[in-house]
């Protein structure tokens, strides 16, 4: 008995209390300024191109080979960027991709809710993630930059294109 009273004494004192909890998803709560989300790429904000150079060293230094890249040739004789693949039901989120990028055009953005229901919806392609890309800071700025607003919780979701995607053929899986 006499532990359902203290027990009874402890909701109450909570009940005073201030609310520690918030109403997710409606409410977020601010991010690290360094936290790492979902890869991402990033464009030229003048021109919109894409700033990857298709080089392959995000590729090569992933420790889950979840990236993939699909070189074309370009019009001027040159190489490049043909579509980019992240498998991301198999990223570390380590930033190891970002970290070495030669020309920044890859970041680590502060998606997390990336729950699917469909094994296919783990894959990314490049518009996709240049999708998310324009709306992320470069990642290792945030926290010197005092004028980015990575702490300010995103409106609504970003649209990932699914239309776009369906249809799409993917490579094989490893
Ligand atoms: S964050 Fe790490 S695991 Fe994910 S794509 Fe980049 S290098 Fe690979
Ligand atoms: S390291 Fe950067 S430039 Fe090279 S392929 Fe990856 S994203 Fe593109």
């Amino acid at each position: 008995m006499f532990d359902e009273v203290k027990g009874f004494g402890v909701t109450l004192r909570r009940l005073f209390m201030p609310t520690v909890t918030i109403e997710y998803p409606e409410e977020k709560r601010p991010m690290a300024d360094r936290y790492r989300g979902l890869p991402s790429l990033r464009s030229d904000p003048e021109t919109g191109e894409a700033l990857c150079v298709a080089c392959g060293l995000c590729a090569r230094i992933c420790p889950t080979s979840c990236l993939e890249m699909h070189v074309v040739p370009s019009q001027e004789g040159d190489r490049e960027l043909g579509e980019f693949i992240l498998r991301s039901g198999r990223c570390l989120f380590c930033g190891f991709c970002a970290q070495v990028c030669p020309v920044d055009a890859i970041t680590m953005s502060k998606e997390y809710e990336l729950s699917v229901t469909e094994r296919d919806g783990l894959i990314y392609t490049k518009t996709e993630l240049a999708t998310i890309g324009a709306q992320s800071p470069v990642w290792w700025e945030t926290a010197t930059d005092p004028d980015h607003d990575a702490r300010r919780p995103r409106d609504g979701a970003y649209d990932r294109f699914r239309e776009q995607a369906i249809g799409t053929e993917y490579p094989k899986k490893r």
